[in-house]
């Protein structure tokens, strides 16, 4: 083919199509697809309820791979963060080094559970310029204002804008973190960009003086650096919907002034313990560690696939036995000479269809053959 400049011009690939579906419509994608997973805080070890996140997360991108398409994936790590920062001083360690290493044991239970690293994994502490620059397109729109070292982003409207009863939202940002008990600001729904660092903090140099970034700042920079302006997914678990999606998209959109920053967002279903949400701060955990003691990667990646992404559901004993069953099926069916083309098709459609991993697990199942060793490949089970 001869382009317009009597270059030639390469055939478009006739590879794989068919569009995703995601979070219930369709999501026309164009190349690459550009996805931020909202990252760790690196200062305690991996629980189930993160690694959730970040397996669905890893499928995802996989399945947008089906039609054909690359996807670009900044998964960033928040290594400037308050609670970090005391979790170090309390093992007499800093924060930059306490966070290596929490890192690295994060790296390693990943890699067990078969998730690929991203494309970008962006730290918070190398993008603090970034977040300046934020804080002073903010200021520069109103979206902000300065007060005694900090500036604050105004978010009065935001509870509003995902139905959220003020004493619901209230009770959110208290639990993340967000100070809206704060009297500096004008409201308490308004959130640091920018924040005075005390004794003991990490501090960089800003125009307000030293201080550091507040969190969904960071998110907002690190997105702005990696990916640009606009994602076509942001995804994280459910507990990550409000404030933290809600503020950093915010802060983007009045910053570039393009909206939606996000075209689809996915909050993974919280995983309960005991009726309780699996948390860091109750210490109601279950370890990712633990489990690849008692089975394979591939097994506990199952288990975490084998319902719908959005779903909330409760960890119980004998799940993991039931998905290392399961996976012996998959692995049974995959052996299987069968060539289907037909099947292949409903496993590729399922998986099209808002990632319904538990129908194409069924097909593959029965089908056997090229639908179950598709299926293995594209959920990293093998
Ligand atoms: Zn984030």
């Amino acid at each position: 083919m001869s382009g317009p400049t009597g270059h030639t011009v390469p055939e478009p690939s006739s590879g794989p199509s068919g569009t995703l579906v995601l979070a219930g419509a369709p999501l026309p994608l164009t190349v690459p697809a550009r996805i931020y997973s909202c990252g760790i805080t690196p200062y305690d070890v991996t629980h189930l309820g993160h690694a959730s996140a970040f397996v669905w997360t890893d499928v995802l991108r996989q399945v947008i791979r089906l039609t054909g398409i690359d996807a670009v994936l900044t998964r960033n790590v928040t290594d400037v963060d308050d609670v970090l920062t005391r979790a170090a001083a309390e093992r007499g360690r800093s924060y930059d080094e306490f966070g290596l290493i929490q890192e690295y044991w994060f790296d390693r239970d990943m890699a067990a559970l078969h998730v690929r690293p991203p494309t970008h994994a962006p730290h918070a502490r190398h993008h603090v310029e970034h977040v300046v620059r934020l804080a002073s397109a903010l200021l520069a729109t109103g979206a902000a204002y300065e007060r005694d070292g900090h500036v604050f982003f105004r978010g009065a409207h935001l509870p509003d804008t995902v139905g959220l009863s003020r004493d619901e939202a209230l009770a959110l940002s208290t639990e993340y973190g967000d100070r809206p008990d704060d009297p500096l600001r004008d409201d308490p729904f308004d959130v640091a960009v920018w924040q005075r660092s005390g004794p003991g903090d990490p501090a960089w140099p800003s125009p307000w003086g030293p201080g550091r970034p507040g969190w969904h700042a960071e998110c907002a920079a690190m997105a702005l650096a990696t990916l640009g302006g606009v994602v076509d997914v942001l995804t994280g678990g459910a507990d990550l919907a409000f404030p933290h999606h809600v503020y950093q998209a915010a802060m983007v959109e009045a910053a570039t002034g393009a909206a939606p920053f996000a075209r689809r967002q996915v909050h993974v279903g919280t995983v309960c313990l005991d009726g309780a949400k699996m948390a860091k701060s109750t210490g109601n955990l279950v370890l990712v560690g633990d489990l690849l003691r008692d089975a394979p990667g591939a097994a506990v990646r199952l288990m975490l696939l084998d319902r719908r992404w959005d779903q909330a559901w409760e960890y119980r004993p004998g799940a993991l036995a039931d998905a290392t069953a399961l996976l012996e099926e998959l692995y049974g069916a995959g052996g299987t000479p069968g060539t289907s083309e037909a099947a292949v098709e409903r496993v590729r459609a399922a998986l099209l269809g808002d990632l319904d991993v538990p129908s194409a697990v069924r097909i593959a199942v029965e089908s056997g053959g090229d639908a179950a060793r598709l299926l293995i490949r594209t959920l990293a089970l093998h």
